[in-house]
């Protein structure tokens, strides 16, 4: 029998400006049964949206936890718990960003094109990986866990681009 506090099922993506996506997160214990069917639920989500990666504050959770696509499969997921990462050397590089809580809105970020995260598994244990493939969206997902959303980072010229879904958005969610 399940007393679990959290309705896993009925989790849903938020979109801006809901107010869970601006707290800073706290650290999770990835071995919780809890922890791990909202991990299983996320991924799902993610799936579902077509996302690259899906970070606990976009389903209202303050948790210092996200997943992102497994690249090695068409359906899996990896779950990053209480993630750490590290800039390394290597060229910045710019690129377009989406997130699945700012549907339209694409913004031309720059990020370090290589880094190192280190996470905690569902077995409590804690492992590191480098990429560069996966560094872009690493850095987008460890940004919510800050409250720090791609809209924080526009230039000038993207703010202006992106002036008039932003005001939608923020608009939808008044009425
Ligand atoms: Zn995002």
């Amino acid at each position: 029998m399940s007393t679990m506090a959290i309705d896993v099922q009925n989790l849903t993506i938020r979109t801006y400006p809901d107010p869970c996506l601006r707290g800073k997160a706290a650290e999770v214990d990835p071995t919780s049964d809890e922890v791990q069917q909202v991990a299983a639920r996320m991924i799902q989500l993610m799936h579902q949206a077509n996302g690259a990666g899906l970070a606990a504050p976009q389903v209202g959770l303050s948790w210092r936890l996200f997943v992102t696509r497994n690249p090695d499969s068409e359906d899996g997921g990896l779950v990053w718990a209480n993630p750490v990462v590290t800039p390394l050397e290597s060229p910045p590089e710019p690129d377009t960003e989406g997130c699945l809580s700012l549907p339209g809105i694409e913004v031309e970020m720059t990020r370090p094109s290589r880094v190192r995260i280190s996470a905690v598994d569902p077995s409590g244990t804690r492992f590191e990986v480098e990429s560069g493939l996966m560094a872009r969206v690493w850095q987008h997902e460890m940004d919510h866990l800050d409250g720090v959303l791609i809209i924080d980072r526009m230039s000038p010229m993207e703010r202006i681009k992106n002036r008039r879904q932003i005001k939608a958005l923020k608009k939808s969610s008044a009425s």
